[in-house]
Formats: C-alpha cells, sequence, structure tokens
C-alpha cells in the first residue's frame, strides 16, 4: 500500500450489478480513454481484458464490517471482466500502534470457499508488525523468535499462501511509515521458514541504496526526514537462504527514483532467488514508470521481461471492491500484460505464479488456458 489518491476517497463497495450499471451509463473510466488526448473530455471505454489468463498476485480487500464478504463477492466478479484464472489478496503492512490493524483471519474463511480462484497471503498486520516493533526496541532475543516463529506457522497451517505484505520501508499512506533493516534477524528467520514450508515472501521497500533525505513531495513527519540505506541490506537477506522465495513488490510504482531497470537488472541476475511484481498505477505513476505516456511498454523494460521472463509477476495492487470513480490499477497492469510476447506473458501471467506457490495453486492455473 502506498499513500495514493485512493486513501482519500470512501472506498464504497459496489455490487456487480452496480459496475455493470455504472459501465453501461459510462460513468466509469479507463485509463487509456485518457491518454489519446489529456486536454479532451474524458471519454467512458469498456475494461480491456487480459489476452490470456493472468494471476493478478497482489491486491488488497477494503474490508467492511456490515459486509464481511463484499471484498471477496467484488474480486470473484472481476474475474471475468479482467480475465484473471485468480486473484491474490494481501494484507497491508502494518504496526501494532495501528488502530485497526488486522491479519489474513479476518477474510481468510471467506476465500478459502473458493479454491482456485481467489487465495490470501498473511503476516502483513502481526509479522511485520513484529519485525517494525523489534527493530524499534532492538530485541530479537529467543522469546521473540519463538513467538514470531509460531505466528508464522500458525498462519501457513490456517491455510494462508505465503507472507505478505512485508516491508522494510513504507511510506505513510493508509497504513503508517515504517521501516525495518531488511536483514533484520526476523527477517532472515521467515526466509528459513518460508523455505522450509516452499511459500514466498511478499517485500514492499522502497529502493534507497544509500541514505539520503526524504524525496521532495513527501512530507516529515509522518515520514522521517531521512531513510536508511537498504539495498545491501536486501542482497544479505536474499543471500541468507537462498531456498527462500522473495519477491519484491511494486516494480513500475517507485517512490525514491532509484527503482531503476539497471537496479532490477542487477539483483535479478545475482539473486536467483529474486522475483519481482509489475504494479502499474496510472493516478500515481512515480519515477521510473515502465510504460510511455501513451500507453507503450518502454524497450528497456520489456528488454528486462524478456530477458528475465521466470522472475516476474502481475500484483497491480488493486483494491476490492474497486474504489468508485478511480482509474484501475488492474487495467493499466493489464495494458502492459497485453503487450508482452505470447511466451513470457505466459510465464508472467500464471505459470511464474504456480512456481512460487506451488501445490496451493499450481493444479487449479494448469487448468487455466493461455
Ligand atoms: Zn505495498
Ligand atoms: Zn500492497
Amino acid at each position: 500500500m502506498k499513500r495514493l489518491p485512493w486513501i482519500f476517497a470512501a472506498a464504497v463497495p459496489l455490487s456487480a450489478m452496480g459496475i455493470a450499471a455504472l459501465l453501461l451509463s459510462g460513468r466509469l473510466s479507463f485509463p487509456r480513454a485518457f491518454a489519446a488526448n489529456a486536454a479532451a473530455a474524458p471519454q467512458a471505454t469498456e475494461p480491456i481484458p487480459a489476452l490470456t489468463p493472468f494471476v493478478d498476485e497482489h491486491t488488497h480487500f477494503d474490508f467492511d464490517e456490515k459486509d464481511p464478504e463484499g471484498a471477496v463477492r467484488a474480486a470473484l466478479s472481476a474475474l471475468g471482466r479482467e480475465n484473471a484464472a485468480m486473484i491474490v489478496f494481501q494484507i497491508s503492512p502494518d504496526t501494532f500502534d495501528h488502530p485497526g490493524h488486522y491479519d489474513a483471519e479476518i477474510l481468510l474463511a471467506a476465500v478459502k470457499k473458493h479454491p482456485g480462484k481467489l487465495a490470501i497471503t498473511g503476516g502483513g498486520g502481526t509479522l511485520n508488525a513484529m519485525i517494525v516493533q523489534s527493530a524499534a526496541t532492538g530485541d530479537a532475543g529467543p522469546a521473540v523468535r519463538k513467538k514470531f516463529k509460531e505466528r508464522a506457522e500458525e498462519l501457513l497451517r490456517e491455510g494462508v499462501i505465503g507472507f505478505g505484505e512485508m516491508t522494510a520501508e513504507h511510506f505513510d499512506g493508509a497504513t503508517p511509515y515504517q521501516y525495518a533493516p531488511a536483514d533484520h534477524p526476523l527477517f532472515l528467520l521467515l526466509a528459513d521458514i518460508a523455505a522450509e514450508h516452499n511459500v514466498p515472501i511478499d517485500l514492499h521497500m522502497e529502493a534507497v541504496p544509500q541514505d539520503m533525505p526524504l524525496p521532495a513531495g513527501l512530507k516529515s513527519p509522518p515520514n522521517p526526514p531521512r531513510l536508511h540505506a537498504n539495498i545491501a541490506a536486501f542482497e544479505r537477506f536474499l543471500s541468507h537462504n537462498p531456498r527462500a522465495k522473495i519477491i519484491w513488490a511494486h516494480l513500475g510504482s517507485d517512490n525514491t527514483g532509484y527503482r531503476t531497470v539497471e537496479l532490477d537488472r542487477r539483483l535479478l541476475l545475482e539473486h536467483p532467488n529474486l522475483y519481482m511484481e509489475i504494479k502499474t498505477d496510472p493516478r500515481a505513476p512515480g519515477l521510473n514508470y515502465p510504460m510511455t505516456e501513451d500507453g507503450k511498454i518502454k524497450p528497456e523494460w520489456l528488454k528486462l521481461f524478456n530477458d528475465f521472463p521466470d522472475r516476474f509477476v502481475i500484483g497491480s495492487d488493486q483494491h476490492y471492491p474497486e474504489p468508485k470513480g478511480q482509474d484501475r490499477r488492474w487495467q493499466e497492469a493489464v495494458l502492459l500484460f497485453n503487450q508482452l510476447p505470447a511466451g513470457v506473458r505466459k510465464k508472467i501471467g500464471t505459470e511464474n505464479v504456480a512456481a512460487l506457490y506451488g501445490s496451493s495453486v499450481a493444479p487449479y492455473l494448469r487448468a487455466a488456458k493461455n
């Protein structure tokens, strides 16, 4: 999650019928309707589905206690519209101090009713909070480690398919500013647990190659005036257990300017257990955006996807129910996805997700027609 405009908008649950009605009435718009002529009045278009099935492997739900399964219904109804084979919910990285923090249990039972269509990771609201707390107090002793391991294993027993969304550097937004060293002892422990159980870790981390001031445009407080270098620590995390699969979230949503093609390429070359999620938000494109103004993949990013076709997945950060009146993150990701060569699209769409998450999703994805 990020400091993005949707956090200021009321997340009004939309029924499938409501969405259809809005589409028919032309009140929903999609990003490339604006691209041809930004000065022209917005022109509504039908959503453009993926050319071949894909998994949106990083989404969120806006929980409504009056309608606890609303997010599940919204995601299920989106599958066909997007041509998504599956949607994976992640738990926003959060802290114990933040009122209303939650973890996978809040939606797990409802998600588990739809195997092969929906899945959920866990730990964002508890394991991540424990890491942030431990980084602040300096206590990563045996008692803390024991509690952390027990919680991680509890989540897996309950049925989460991976650990996420964790963070090492997260700007203030829907959840507070958070920092922990990417090689914190609890991150290393989590890598060992993830490797043992063959599940991935999803990590949100702004790229900070060296200590630097907070980028212009971000407020301090609530963010700190300076940021800690994190790439070297991230590489120690990656190297700690080569069998732990780490997904670096939000390629395409760079808030520091350092998530470059060159950095991603070097890390992919040097760390075979590193994967990346593609997120493209037309409302907040950030720096190093992989698409041009008119919606074409930039050649240097296309070359990266082609050079490492086994290492990327789509993780749009879409919220369900879809926030009303906003461009869809999933739509922009699909517009990028649709430009990939067929063989690369097949891998990024479903095969890489099957490889990452193994038996909990692979049998279902084999059935998806590419
Ligand atoms: Zn995130
Ligand atoms: Zn997220």
